[in-house]
């Protein structure tokens, strides 16, 4: 299984390789929030499971909010090499000094691993290889030998790295390695390996990994569950894999009430709560989604998943149901108006609130005089109303 560099590059980060902040984007809106946030310049780029991406227009340096749009707006229709952009990952954009190539694959004739690496890397590399075959390295690491930092120490100072980057080069090479490994990987690339920072000033100098390319192992799948997040599927697992990239718990469900709250638990009983009432009213209605918001939620983590549930173009009403611990029932509150005005929501939403900052929070609901927002003061209550709506809201539109 081929990964997208934007999930590839998480599993780097995992051991530790440095990366840039970046945001996985799938529509122009998103580019624009998430430019915004990671500041400019950006670099805009096509994520497809294909490489030369670069080369065929896929990736945009762009300097102003306007620029990214602009760049996603292109990129996003695109095709490249027959496969469809999937969406666009948002990348702080580095100064690049020096670009280095580095992969370690499966080297099944020898029955080890093959580390292939230059210190000519970037996009030329395939033709570098070509005019000068003697400046790509082709190294091995043993299935059965330790490969430490000593190891990785040698084989970056063969590989070519310059001497002031051969620590940080072997520390790569290390935690390459062990990304490899753990992951069951048969093929781990970064190119390019960039030597990034200002020319004038070596403090400011260190290796970044600019762009992955990760792929795994399929018969290894039964030892990863973890995996299951990189199924690559449209419709209502995108909504899965959005909610993922903001730290989200959801699962995309069959039903008609959208439902959030705080705590797998809580969750989980409101879910319960809307199936009872489904059959007490014997309307068939059920949860569209199981979404935990967790603990100590924003206002913008609330809005962020009133995003997302309301994606779901099978909800009809949608079921909050906030005890404040940490999570103050204020912020959810302040979410909630957010996202109704973002969203233009024309879905009927009902809120319970206990606890952390709850009369507050209902105050500024009630004091928004929306029709559509309902407050239910339990969760049984709650869920009855929401069931309800539903299936109203279905009877109007049939
Ligand atoms: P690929 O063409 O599919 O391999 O995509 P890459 O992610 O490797 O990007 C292609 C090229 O774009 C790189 O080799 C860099 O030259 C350039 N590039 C990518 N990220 C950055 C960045 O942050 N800053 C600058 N200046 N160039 C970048
Ligand atoms: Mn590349």
């Amino acid at each position: 299984m081929d990964l997208y560099e934007y999930q590839a590059r998480e599993l780097l980060k995992e051991q530790g390789i440095p990366v840039p902040e970046a945001i996985y984007a799938q529509n122009s809106h998103e580019v624009a929030e998430g430019s915004d946030q990671i500041g400019y310049p950006v670099v805009v780029k096509a994520q497809v499971k294909i490489g030369h991406r670069g080369q065929a227009g896929g990736v945009k340096l762009a300097h102003t909010r306007d620029d990214a749009i602009l760049a996603s707006e292109d990129i996003l229709p695109m095709t490249i090499h027959g496969h469809s952009v999937s969406g666009v990952l948002v990348a702080e954009a580095k100064n690049i000094l020096h670009e280095y190539y580095v992969s370690i694959s499966v080297d099944r004739s020898s029955r080890d691993f093959d580390v292939l690496a230059t210190a000519n890397g970037g996009t030329e590399v395939e033709e570098i290889a070509k005019e000068h075959p003697e400046s790509v390295k082709r190294l091995h690491i043993s299935a059965l030998d330790d490969f430490d930092i000593e190891a990785a120490r040698e084989m970056a100072a063969a590989i070519g790295f310059y001497h002031a980057d051969v620590e940080q080069a072997a520390q790569i090479l290390l935690r390459m390695w062990r990304c490899f490994k753990d992951n069951d990987a048969t093929l781990v690339e970064i190119n390019p390996l960039a030597k990034i920072g200002d020319p004038d000033d070596e403090s400011s100098k260190s290796l970044c990994a600019l762009d992955a390319k990760i792929s795994l192992d399929d018969n290894a799948k039964f030892r990863h569950d973890g995996w299951k997040r990189f199924d690559d599927s449209t419709g209502s697992d995108s909504l899965e894999h959005q909610a993922q990239e903001f730290g989200l718990h959801y699962v995309h469900l069959d039903g008609e009430v959208g439902v959030i709250g705080n705590g797998a638990g809580l969750v989980m009983s409101s879910l319960d709560a809307v199936a009872y009432a489904g059959e007490d009213q014997g309307n068939g209605i059920t949860a569209a989604n199981f979404l935990d918001i967790g603990g100590g939620a924003s206002a913008q983590t609330m809005c962020q998943s009133l995003r997302i549930v309301l994606s779901d173009p099978k909800v009809e009403s949608v079921l909050v149901n906030v005890y404040g611990g940490i999570t103050s029932c204020e912020q959810v509150a302040r979410g909630i108006i957010e996202a109704i005005e973002e969203l233009r929501m024309t879905k009927p939403l009902v809120v319970r609130f206990d606890g952390n900052h709850a009369s507050e929070g209902l105050a500024i609901l009630r004091e928004e005089h929306n029709s559509m927002i309902h407050v239910a003061p339990t969760m049984e209550e709650a869920a009855q109303m929401s069931v309800q709506l539903a299936a109203q809201a279905k009877e109007n539109r049939q």
